[in-house]
């Protein structure tokens, strides 16, 4: 289904009102609304999930000495050559998930009782769990984070990622890849030590089919791409821009959902982390390790998700959505989203799909930049 892009109300003064009330904003990728109501700045309690630094080594699965309690490596980046694979000496390791979400074999629909067949019907449709689901253990140090990471590790974690990606998308069961990070209790982590998570799904998730719908609409009413264009607008305009070097810019999204959320878009189009360059990696890794620093030193070292949303594979989709030849036009055009989680999601945004944001992101780019040094 395609959903026409909402009219912009260009007259809407936002600097007039900032200080007195919440307006919505709709955020151009998704369609989804935003309230920003910096009037609910300064409540008690404001950001009441700060990151807890969490667990005792000894008890940790991903601590060197440990591998005996993950599922057996995939790969290891940095062993000795005497070492052997499930052994400690490794720099970053990468295992499938000993809970996964979602398997290779699959596991069939089931219901509590394993005799019961449960048939699929107009109303109650159901897959099976077809996929992968890995985790990267990207640092051996247990308090290690993604901001703290050197320029030369935080490249590595991003060419292992592309790696991984691409062999992933080789089978045909995938149809979304999506790299993430939960980095806190507070995000979901359920294990403190610095690791990111692969979900290699069976079908496209709401979150991407609603922007990839989006930058459909969009390429056939304006010929461009939609994230294209938005960051354009984005580098003229300036005011939320955080920072930027030869590749790519960062800045805090329109309509940002979080407090501090932060966008990584490359400046050249590209579906996925596949395309990227090395050098694009490269300077990725460098903004990348600049934005989170400049975050943690602002609310040191707070919870959050770092999503990378790429492409839907190819494997099934329509080809209207991949463009041909190298010099790509049209199609997804692949971002990392950076989303601190200091403050919960209540009722109304589980109820209303959309959030509250009591931090304008122009303030938030704005003390972002002033960080810089
Ligand atoms: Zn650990
Ligand atoms: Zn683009």
């Amino acid at each position: 289904m395609v959903i026409p892009l909402g009219r912009q109300n260009n007259r809407f003064q936002w600097k007039r009102h900032r200080h007195r009330m919440s307006h919505l904003r709709q955020d151009p990728l998704t369609g989804r609304w935003v309230i920003m109501a910096a009037g609910r700045r300064g409540r008690p309690n404001e950001y009441p999930l700060r990151r807890e630094k969490g667990g005792d080594p000894a008890d940790c699965p991903f601590c060197l000495g440990q591998e005996a309690r993950t599922t057996r490596e995939i790969l290891a980046v940095g062993r000795q050559k005497n070492s052997s694979p499930n052994t400690a000496g490794w720099r970053l390791r990468v295992f499938p998930n000993l809970y996964p979400a979602l398997t290779p074999e699959g596991s069939g629909p089931s219901l509590h009782d394993p005799d019961e067949e449960v048939p699929s019907s107009e109303l109650f449709v159901q897959e099976p769990g077809v996929g992968a689901h890995e985790i990267i253990a990207y640092s051996p140090d247990h308090n290690a984070g993604l901001g703290t990471l050197s320029l030369e590790d935080l490249t590595e974690l991003l060419q292992v990622l592309q790696e991984r990606f691409a062999t992933l998308a080789k089978d045909p069961k995938h149809r979304c890849i999506l790299q993430f990070v939960n980095h806190g209790a507070e995000a979901g982590a359920t294990l403190s030590h610095p690791h990111l998570q692969i979900l290699a799904m069976p079908m496209v998730p709401l979150a991407v089919q609603e922007k990839l719908d989006r930058m459909e609409v969009y390429r056939r009413q304006e010929g461009r791409c939609l994230l294209c264009d938005l960051l354009a607008a984005e580098r003229k305009k300036g005011i939320r821009i955080i920072d930027e070097n030869e590749n790519w810019t960062a800045f805090a999204p329109w309509a940002s959902r979080f407090p501090w959320e932060m966008m990584l878009v490359p400046r050249r189009h590209q579906g996925s982390i596949m395309e990227a360059t090395s050098m694009e990696l490269h300077e990725l890794a460098r903004l990348l390790g600049k934005v989170l620093g400049r975050l943690d030193v602002l609310h040191g070292d707070p919870p959050l998700n770092l999503i990378i949303q790429g492409a839907p594979l190819e494997n099934e989709l329509p080809k209207a959505y991949f463009a041909e030849g190298t010099e790509a036009v049209d199609g997804f055009h692949w971002h990392v989203e950076v989303c601190p989680r200091l403050s919960r999601l209540a009722g109304f945004e589980a109820g209303s799909g959309f959030a509250i944001n009591s931090v304008l992101p122009e303030e938030a780019a704005g003390r972002l930049r002033e960080q810089e040094g």
